[in-house]
């Protein structure tokens, strides 16, 4: 597993020269030319796009940003990348499930469950929620898909799948049927697939990462830090891995802290073998119905 720090930015072709005596100060060989269009209309192109990986704690990723902002460049992005090697997927127990394909289709959003919210930190209004009504989704699409997210953080799944789950005796979950939300005519059974295992806490030699472009909370500490990729100690895991499992630990996702899902390599391999997703790996492209596993790391 490798992290990687990412920036991006687009500068003026004429200053070309300027910014890549800037990088090469920092020992950073810019070589990327503009894609796309044909030689002949090269003289259009105005503007030339950056795209600088670094290793981890770089220096230059918090120096280079305040350069380029002297040189005139309002828009600059930073981001951590993550890739993961063929070991880590074949020996890793536990994946990180991002999504159920590349669409909106596979993220739905909830139309009206009753539920509670727990405010964790007054200062940036960062709270967990509580469900005290089933989920209001529109099911249609669960004709054709077997899971989606709800509200990026609930787990829906069809029939079928429920019907997969227990042909495979798949462990660590319970099912609560959610409503249908829009035509009648539309309605596909579907359930909340609620994680009943809670994990051990992280290792500790889980990276500690700033987000980059949001705010730190000063009260909570929880906004604006994250621990990723995951680790665990192997020892700690012997015991408690079901097939669905969630981090004890709540991540940040928009105003909300959550649990993430995990999911057994068992389990992966058999939505694999069954042909419900290809076999995914970091930095390949995502298709609508394909499944999103990141591997934990153990230590
Ligand atoms: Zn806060």
């Amino acid at each position: 597993m490798q992290i990687s720090m990412q920036i991006l930015f687009t500068a003026k072709l004429r200053e070309r020269t300027e910014f890549d005596t800037l990088l090469r100060s920092y020992g950073v060989n810019q070589t990327q030319l503009p894609k796309g269009p044909p030689a002949q209309f090269a003289k259009e192109i105005e503007f030339l796009d950056y795209d600088i990986m670094l290793p981890n704690n770089s220096a230059i990723f918090d120096e280079l940003p305040d350069k380029l902002n002297a040189l005139g460049v309002k828009s600059i992005t930073r981001s951590y990348s993550f890739s993961f090697e063929e070991s880590d997927y074949e020996q890793s127990p536990l994946f990180n499930l991002l999504g159920t394909g590349n669409s909106p289709d596979a993220f739905l959003e909830d139309h009206g469950a009753e539920f509670e919210l727990e405010i964790v930190c007054d200062h940036c209004k960062l709270h967990k929620k509580h469900l005290n009504s089933p989920l209001v989704i529109d099911t249609s699409g669960l004709a054709y898909r077997h899971m989606v997210f709800v509200d990026r953080q609930f787990l829906v799944i069809s029939e079928q799948m429920a019907e997969l789950l227990e042909e495979w005796k798949i462990t660590g979950y319970d099912l609560k049927p959610v409503t249908h939300y829009g035509d009648q005519e539309e309605r596909q059974p579907a359930y909340q697939l609620i994680p009943t295992r809670v994990l051990p806490a992280l290792s500790k030699e889980t990276p500690d990462l700033e987000v980059l472009g949001m705010r730190k909370c000063p009260v909570c500490n929880l906004r604006g830090n994250v621990k990723y990729p995951l680790h665990y100690n192997s020892y700690d895991l012997h015991q408690s891995i079901q097939d669905f499992n969630v981090t004890r630990e709540y991540f940040v996702n928009g105003n909300t802290l959550t649990r993430l899902p995990l999911i057994s390599s068992s389990f992966r391999k058999l939505v694999i073998e069954y042909g419900i997703t290809p076999d995914i790996r970091s930095g390949e492209e995502t298709g609508e119905l394909d499944w999103r596993f990141e591997p934990v790391a153990t230590v």
